[in-house]
C-alpha cells in the first residue's frame, strides 16, 4: 500500500505522524513545495501560532470537546519530543471593557501587577512556536522515518491513481489531500480567512524579563524573550482578498498601547513587518475530513486551530483510512 501526502502544512505532517504511529512499515510519498520555499502560501509557516487551552471546557459542544483533548495531546507531545522552536509562555487576559465576557469565559479573574500598576486578568499557561524552526524540526523528524520519500513539487491534478505534478507524476493506492487554502474550489468550495499579523525582530529594551502573551480584547501581543521578537495580530479579514491592509492591527496595537504605554518605543509601525497566512474555516468552524472518492481523502478546516488540532486529526485520518480501506 502507497500512500501520497500532499502538503507540508501541519494538517499533512498530523497525518503522517499518526501513520507512522499506527503501522511500522508504510509507504509515504510527500509530496508539496519545501517548508522554506516562500513562492508558495502555506499558513502554517504564516501563522501567530499560540497553544493554550483558551477557557475552553469539556461537555459544551462537539467542537470544544475535540479543541480540549488536542490541547492536551498536543501538550503530551510537545513535553514528550521538546521540539525545537516551542517556547512556554505565560499568558495573561488582560480586562479591558470586557470583564464580564472574560469572567464568563474564564471563570474567577485575578489582579496581576505589571510597571507597578494593578490589572484584572485571567492567567494560563500557554505554548509559542517558531513557525519556521518548529516545522523544519518536525519535517526532519517525520520525513527521515522509514518508508517516507519526500518530494518538492507542486500538484496539479489528482486522478484516480496518481497525482500530476510540475516535475513529476506520483503513483499511490490512496491519496490524503492536505492543500489547506490551495484546495481547489472545483472539488468543493471552502471558505478562505486571510490573517495579517506584525513581526518586530530584534527588540530592544522591551521592558518584561519574560517569555509572555498579553491577550487584550482577544488579540494576541507574543513575547519572545529568547528570540528578542514581538508579534502582534492576526486580524480575520472577512473576505478572500490576500492583499496587505492594516486597519484591524492599527487598532490592536492602539489597544495595546492604551493599555500598556511603555511598549510603545517596541512597536514602531515602520519597523513592522508584516505577514499575511490564510486559514480554511470549515461549517461551524469545525475542522473537516472527507473522501472525495475512494482513494482520495481530504483533510482540511484547521481554521484558527491547527497547531492545536493537527495530531487529534491526523488520527481521525488514519481511522478514517482504516475504517474503509486499510489492509481490509
Ligand atoms: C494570522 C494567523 C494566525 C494564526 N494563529 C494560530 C494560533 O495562534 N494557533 C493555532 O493553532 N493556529 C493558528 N492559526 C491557524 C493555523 O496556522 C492553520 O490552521 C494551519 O496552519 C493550517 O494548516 P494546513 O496544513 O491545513 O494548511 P497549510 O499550512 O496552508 O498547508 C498546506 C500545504 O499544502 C501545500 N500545497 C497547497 N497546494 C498544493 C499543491 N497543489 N501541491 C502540493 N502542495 C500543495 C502548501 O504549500 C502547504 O505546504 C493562525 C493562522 C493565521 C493565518
Amino acid at each position: 500500500m502507497k500512500i501520497a501526502v500532499i502538503g507540508k502544512g501541519l494538517a499533512a505532517m498530523g497525518v503522517i505522524e499518526s501513520l507512522q504511529l499506527k503501522y511500522e512499515t508504510v509507504e509515504i510519498d510527500w509530496i508539496g513545495p519545501a517548508i522554506g520555499d516562500e513562492g508558495w502560501p502555506n499558513c502554517s509557516r504564516n501563522s501567530t501560532a499560540v497553544v493554550a487551552l483558551h477557557g475552553i471546557k469539556e461537555g459544551l459542544s462537539p467542537l470544544g470537546d475535540d479543541l480540549y483533548s488536542a490541547f492536551f495531546q498536543t501538550k503530551d507531545f510537545i513535553e514528550s519530543f521538546k521540539p525545537a522552536g516551542v517556547t512556554k509562555v505565560l499568558r495573561y487576559h488582560v480586562v479591558r471593557d470586557d470583564a464580564d465576557k472574560l469572567e464568563n469565559r474564564f471563570g474567577q479573574l485575578e489582579k496581576h501587577s505589571f510597571f507597578n500598576r494593578d490589572y484584572l486578568c485571567f492567567f494560563e499557561e500557554a505554548y509559542a512556536f517558531n513557525t519556521d524552526i518548529f516545522l523544519s524540526w518536525w519535517f526532519e523528524k517525520l520525513s527521515t522515518h522509514k518508508g517516507v520519500t519526500s518530494y518538492d513539487d507542486y500538484i496539479v491534478d489528482i486522478l484516480s491513481n496518481e497525482a500530476i505534478g510540475l516535475r513529476d507524476t506520483y503513483h499511490f493506492d490512496k491519496v490524503v489531500d492536505a492543500r489547506g487554502s490551495l484546495f481547489p474550489d472545483d472539488l468543493r468550495p471552502v471558505k478562505k480567512v486571510p490573517g495579517h499579523y506584525w513581526v518586530w525582530e530584534n527588540v530592544e529594551a522591551f521592558p518584561v524579563e519574560e517569555n509572555i502573551v498579553y491577550t487584550v480584547n482577544g488579540h494576541n501581543l507574543i513575547y519572545n524573550k529568547d528570540e528578542s521578537s514581538l508579534i502582534l495580530g492576526g486580524s480575520t479579514e472577512k473576505d478572500s482578498i490576500l492583499a496587505p491592509r492594516t486597519e484591524q492591527l492599527l487598532r490592536q496595537r492602539e489597544s495595546f498601547l492604551e493599555v500598556f504605554p511603555e511598549f510603545g518605543a517596541s512597536m514602531k509601525v515602520e519597523e513592522a513587518s508584516l505577514k499575511t497566512g490564510t486559514r480554511v474555516k470549515g461549517p461551524k468552524r469545525m475542522p473537516f475530513v472527507f473522501l472525495q472518492n475512494d482513494n482520495h481523502i481530504v483533510v482540511n478546516g484547521f481554521y484558527k486551530n491547527g497547531y492545536t488540532l493537527c495530531h487529534l486529526m491526523g488520527q481521525r485520518v488514519v481511522e478514517r483510512l482504516s475504517e474503509t480501506v486499510w489492509y481490509s
